[in-house]
């Protein structure tokens, strides 16, 4: 389409920018997991913060994108669905987006469904072996705090801060929460296989999540991107929340290499994380990646 528009064809006065133009978070958290702001305050805070294009991607469940979407049509921005799934791929957790999810797909929400009654039966342990270490009613505690039908280890933080049995959620995980620490208890998720299988057959797009925080060689990342593609997986995060512009600029490499398109998404949980993370503040993806919403229309 030529840049002059005849004037009958944009009859309200309201021409959306172009989708390249556009602000995009495609990576962020609610009340439905371990986010802090209910799906339609998530929606109006990144209205306020200038964010054209958000993707709602909760940790192993998408009860809270019909809410996101009704709020986001009221905000006149658009809501892309999505999900963050928990994989588990050579003995390390790993986390896949799917964006633009069509709804009712009965895959993606009995796999989901099977995350969760994972994520149940591991929160129970998780109190388990913290009580064995004298902290008493984690379980609860943590089940307490997760209004949703998600309960992650984002919430035993909390609880655990909450009891003044450390300053902050990042020193919980590093004393209680992660491998080799007291109430670690290992995952059991998808198959890289299942998860990307149940996203397409949702109807949407596997995305690699904040591959640089997995601390994985140059050599096993490939592997994994190559494994990743060949089920089907189409894009990665360049540009994250919880990447360097250095990382920014690996991923990009990588993802020009192996031929996958780039992401970019804050990760944002709430906004008690200012101002390390902010809704909408992502930075430009490098030069050379292609952004995975260059062929989204509309
Ligand atoms: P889960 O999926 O329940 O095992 O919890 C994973 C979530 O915990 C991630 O999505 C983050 O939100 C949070 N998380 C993981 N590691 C850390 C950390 N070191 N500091 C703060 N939050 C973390
Ligand atoms: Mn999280
Ligand atoms: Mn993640
Ligand atoms: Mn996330």
């Amino acid at each position: 389409m030529g840049l002059i528009r005849k004037a009958n064809e944009d009859p309200i006065g309201y021409t959306p920018a172009p989708m390249c133009a556009r602000l995009h978070d495609l990576h962020s958290h609610s009340t439905a997991s371990d986010g802090t702001l209910a799906p339609s305050e998530l929606v109006a805070h990144a209205s306020v913060a200038g964010v054209d294009v958000l993707a709602l991607t909760d940790h192993d469940t998408t009860a809270g994108v019909e809410e996101a979407g009704r709020a986001a049509q009221e905000h006149g921005l658009l809501l892309v669905p999505g999900v963050e799934v928990s994989v588990t791929w050579q003995g390390r957790t790993i986390h896949v987006l799917a964006l633009r999810l069509d709804s009712g797909s009965a895959a993606l929400e009995e796999g989901l469904a099977r995350l969760r009654a994972f994520r149940d039966w591991r929160a129970e342990e998780i109190g388990r072996r913290l009580e064995k270490q004298g902290i008493a009613g984690a379980f609860a505690g943590a089940r307490r705090l997760a209004p949703g039908p998600v309960v992650s280890r984002t919430h035993f933080a909390r609880y655990l801060v909450q009891q003044g049995k450390a300053a902050n959620v990042r020193e919980v995980f590093r004393h209680f929460l992660v491998r080799n620490k007291p109430g670690y208890v290992p995952g059991r998720w998808a198959s890289l296989e299942e998860a990307v299988g149940w996203i397409k057959n949702a109807g949407g797009q596997a995305v690699v999540a904040h591959p640089a925080r997995y601390r994985l060689t140059a050599g096993k990342l490939r592997t994994l991107l190559h494994e990743f593609a060949e089920c089907g997986g189409v894009g990665m995060e360049v540009v994250s929340g919880s990447h360097s512009a250095g990382d920014a600029r690996a991923m990009a490499e990588h993802a020009r290499r192996v031929g996958l398109l780039a992401s970019s998404g804050s990760d944002f949980h709430g906004p008690e994380q200012a101002p390390w993370i902010r809704l909408g503040g992502v930075a430009e993806l490098p030069q050379g990646c292609t952004p995975i919403w260059e062929a989204w229309n509309g």
